[in-house]
């Protein structure tokens, strides 16, 4: 069983670091909150009080963090992890971040003879709970088979994306690509209402012919056809609108750092980003039916 440092522990990184607690690693957590950390401590964990400590005796270092600038500072800032971590320590940031902050990250551990991967998850706080999330990962062969056992106790599929920096790009263009397809779902729907074509009509005709997608067979935009989808709990979240638009900007970073034309993508994330500053950033995603409902003409 190994010491394992876990920075970060919010919605996310809380049950996924009493599931390393849960695996009988010894695990040893830090955040800005003092409820995150009693949370760990109820579940079996240990504390630290700042990165220096956490990392100087450390096997493997997880980390759950809001953005890239957090990533940055806590791997590669002054008293950072890469400056108190002993070489060889095994570093797994399952962050969502733009794919440039995590190139550079791994690319600063490479340099201090610390084997990294960026590790970004889909499965939500559920999964996260559950142990079922799927994770992306980018990185050295090495460096993700070390680390493939602490991942499968975290979640249940694991995918090796490619080399640094190829799990955020999957996690990007996966949510880009499910964005623009729950907007296309949510205006065929909104077209049928006006045209007098019953939901669950339009539902079981386009779930097995070629319009079918995720957005409609499993997380449907309007109440009736999928029972579990959060449209029939009045769109609580699920995955929150905030969280597809954050998703978005990262693909559109990327998409302008790399020179990739995405224009559906910006426009879903011109429209998510209408749709949160409207007082729905909380909402679930597929919520974004009632604000395209608004904008059909009378
Ligand atoms: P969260 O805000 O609940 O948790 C982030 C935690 O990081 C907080 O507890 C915060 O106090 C802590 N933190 C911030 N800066 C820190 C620092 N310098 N040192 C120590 N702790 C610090 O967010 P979350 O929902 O757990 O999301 C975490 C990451 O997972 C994000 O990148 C998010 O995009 C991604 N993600 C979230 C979901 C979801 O459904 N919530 C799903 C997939 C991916």
């Amino acid at each position: 069983m190994a010491k394992v440092g876990f920075i970060g522990l919010g919605n996310m990184g809380g049950p996924m670091a009493a599931n390393l607690v849960k695996a009988g690693h010894e695990v040893r957590g830090l955040d800005l909150s003092a409820e995150a950390k009693a949370r760990l401590v109820e579940a079996g964990g240990k504390t630290a009080d700042n990165l220096a400590e956490l990392a100087s005796d450390a096997d493997v270092i997880v980390s759950m963090l809001p953005a890239g600038a957090h990533v940055r500072k806590v791997y590669a800032g002054e008293d950072g992890i890469l400056a108190h971590a002993r070489p060889g320590t095994l570093l797994i940031d399952s962050s969502t971040i733009d794919v440039e902050s995590a190139r550079f990250v791994a690319a600063a551990a490479e340099k201090a003879g610390m084997p990294m991967v960026d590790a970004p998850v889909s499965g939500g706080v559920g999964g996260a709970s559950a142990g079922t999330l799927t994770f992306m990962v980018g990185g050295p062969d090495a460096a993700f088979e070390a680390a493939r056992p602490y991942l499968d106790v975290m979640g249940k599929t694991i995918v090796h994306a490619g080399g640094a920096g190829t799990g955020q790009a999957a996690k990007i263009c996966n949510n880009m690509l499910l964005g623009i397809s729950m907007i296309g779902t949510c205006e065929a729907f909104v077209l049928a209402e006006r045209l007098g074509l019953d939901p669950q009509k339009l539902f079981d005709i386009s779930s097995t012919a070629s319009g079918q997608c995720w957005s409609l067979t499993t997380y449907c935009p309007v109440p009736g056809p999928v029972p579990t989808s959060p449209a029939n709990r009045d769109y609580q979240p699920g995955f929150a609108a905030a969280m597809m638009l954050k998703d978005l900007k990262l693909a559109q970073e990327a998409a302008h750092a790399s020179g990739a034309s995405t224009p559906l993508g910006a426009e879903a994330a011109a429209l998510y980003n209408l749709f949160c500053n409207g007082g729905d950033a909380n909402t679930d995603f597929s919520g974004i039916v009632r604000f395209l409902r608004g904008k059909t003409e009378a």
